[in-house]
């Protein structure tokens, strides 16, 4: 049997970065390639940094999420998910536009209606990081997600559907948008009888753990709804003590806490980071949930893994862990009745 090194949780290496509140981490977050190379102190060559990579989906990653890089280090695997690279720029056939059938399953503008007994809501287009992996990063949002006053639409397609009872909140980021809007939008929705659990798919409690504040937690504690917050951390290096603050917050409030990630070459592909990382997450009290197998995506194939490799990877993680802390691992394909297990 291997024993990990116990290695805490990384503590914030603010670098001017205190704490600010969270509307004020989105306006000074790195927009910019040439930035973000300056802030981690690299060459555009050290990394392939590509300018046409960033014109496709810009960047976007706040200092939160920067202090937990390590300056200089080309292979940082926070970096590397937020950095435009010459890679996304080569066509590779099988990774296109819609990976998932999405349009299809699109009922309203912004309501998807894929699986039996839940249904998501696209309520917004914003995202506290960018992602470069991302199955949405070609979401065409300007036809399918509505601003706040079409969210009619969606709960009155969900009151007239008796079969669902479970709302998934996603986007984007659904928790870049005002408490305000979320508890209209949870007021809403609890008003319909069969609507029993509230589920928010959202990285903001690992990319800006500032975001759980008391305003979060008040209207999440007082819905009528059973609330699920399911957050995106890849790497036990995205977990340092304050965003363990903000998972803590979460768990206090009697909500359950999931977590889901992508399985990502160069980034978590090897058996150590992913062990880890369902360590940290289990110390927390934090259930991995899904290790999804990567969405087709163009621009993304470079970060693709063979399912073979995740299998291994999967294998190797039952003989370490708990059961209960093995992700289970999935693929989303279009057309499915739920996402396919894969190990
Ligand atoms: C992933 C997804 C869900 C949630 O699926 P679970 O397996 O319950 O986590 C629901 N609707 C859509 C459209 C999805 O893509
Ligand atoms: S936070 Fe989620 S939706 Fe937003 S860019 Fe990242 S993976 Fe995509």
């Amino acid at each position: 049997m291997r024993i990990l090194t116990d290695q805490p949780p990384r503590e914030p290496d603010v670098r001017g970065a205190a704490a600010v509140p969270w509307q004020q981490a989105f306006k000074r977050a790195i927009r910019h390639g040439a930035a973000l190379l300056n802030y981690v102190g690299l060459e555009a060559a050290d990394v392939g940094f590509c300018d046409e990579a960033e014109l496709d989906f810009p960047v976007f990653a706040p200092l939160e999420w920067l202090a937990r890089v390590r300056p200089g280090d080309p292979h940082d695997p926070l970096l590397k998910q937020v950095l435009p690279t010459g890679d996304e720029t080569v066509r590779h056939p099988g990774f296109g536009f819609d990976p998932l059938g999405e349009q299809a399953a699109t009922v309203v503008p912004g309501l998807l209606h894929k699986y039996a007994g839940r249904a998501l809501i696209v309520v917004t287009s914003a995202c506290a990081v960018h992602c470069r992996y991302c199955f949405r990063r070609h979401f065409a949002y300007e036809t399918l997600a509505p601003p706040a006053e079409t969210w009619r639409a969606a709960v009155d397609a969900i009151a007239s559907d008796a079969q669902i009872r479970e709302v998934i909140l996603s986007g984007g980021d659904p928790l870049t948008l005002t408490d305000a809007s979320l508890e209209r939008l949870c007021a809403a929705l609890q008003r319909v009888p069969h609507v029993r659990r509230l589920r928010i798919h959202s990285r903001l409690p690992i990319v800006i753990p500032q975001r759980v504040d008391r305003h979060l937690l008040s209207w999440l504690r007082n819905t009528r709804l059973r609330p699920i917050v399911v957050v995106h951390a890849n790497h036990p290096a995205e977990i340092d003590a304050a965003v363990a603050a903000a998972l803590r917050r979460l768990l206090d409030a009697g909500i359950t806490v999931l977590n889901q990630a992508v399985l990502l070459r160069g980034i978590n592909d090897n058996v150590e980071t992913l062990h880890w990382l369902c360590e940290c997450l289990a110390d927390l009290g934090v259930l991995p949930y899904y290790l999804h197998q990567l969405d087709r995506v163009a621009g993304a194939a470079h970060f693709e893994v063979p399912v073979d490799r995740g299998r291994e990877l999967i294998a190797e993680l039952r003989r370490r862990l708990s059961g209960y802390a093995v992700p289970r691992y999935v693929q989303e394909q279009a057309g499915q009745p739920y996402k396919q297990p894969l190990a």
